[in-house]
């Protein structure tokens, strides 16, 4: 996994929360926040590793606030050039049916082109359904609704025997946190103001055997780290899953 982006929605420092997670077949891209092309670069050069636009063929959306979707609209536009005039496949975006069915209502005034464009001129959109397993880019991805303030979805990676688990959004939940902690390599959890984020305290109450698994992500720009024993993940970081 890279780790693109580990700020809250309102950071003067940090890109929206999102990584690049590696799989057999292929980089998913989880959330897409604002300026999702320099994200991108920059992580790459701080790891190594190429990412770019044209390359990137799988792409989750875990809710529709902006910092989680706002970079669709400009990654949708780069793909669609691409796709009129090099025949690049457009990109599949994976979301859960709540998100699906706002998607286009979020995008259009941007993105309809005076009513001639939809949302399939942009994005193959595969729904991830809680029920059930999806595959991407060699990776089993299983999803499950968080008690956020709109649709939202955390999400579990498995591969090779090893999961990456993912809280995304929400606010403290004993629940959730046995969802993605059962068989998990590594938890990356946010934490952010209550009522809808997760304050640290909570964390910080969590048994050993857990904590020692979890990183944080989606601080606030005045988080102190010396409030917690739990890591911070780090803008341009390679974890090895
Ligand atoms: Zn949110």
């Amino acid at each position: 996994m890279l780790v693109v982006g580990t700020g809250d929605a309102f950071s003067t420092k940090l890109f929206g929360s999102c990584c690049v997670v590696e799989g057999s077949k292929g980089q998913v891209l989880v959330d897409c926040p604002d300026s999702i092309h320099r994200a991108l670069q920059c992580a790459s050069d701080q790891s190594g590793w190429k990412l770019s636009i044209p390359s990137l063929q799988d792409l989750i959306v875990t809710h529709l606030h902006g910092d989680h979707c706002n970079g669709l609209e400009s990654i949708g536009f780069a793909r669609w050039l691409l796709h009129r005039n090099h025949g690049t496949p457009l990109p599949r975006l994976h979301c859960w049916k709540p998100v699906a069915n706002r998607l286009w209502e979020r995008l259009a005034p941007a993105m309809d082109q005076g009513g001639k464009a939809v949302l399939k001129d942009y994005f193959e959109v595969h729904l991830l359904d809680p029920d059930r397993e999806a595959h991407i880019a060699g990776i089993s991805v299983r999803c499950r609704p968080t008690d956020h303030s709109v649709p939202t979805i955390a999400l579990r990676f498995q591969h090779a025997g090893k999961v990456l688990a993912w809280s995304s959004d929400t606010p403290f939940d004993p629940d959730l946190i046995h969802w993605l902690e059962v068989g998990a390599t590594l938890i990356v959890h946010e934490t952010s103001p209550p009522p809808t984020h997760t304050p640290i305290e909570p964390l910080n109450a969590l048994p050993e055997s857990i904590r020692s698994r979890m990183r944080l992500i989606h601080m606030p720009d005045g988080f102190d780290p010396s409030t917690t024993t739990i890591p911070r993940l780090m803008q341009g970081e390679v974890i090895t899953i």
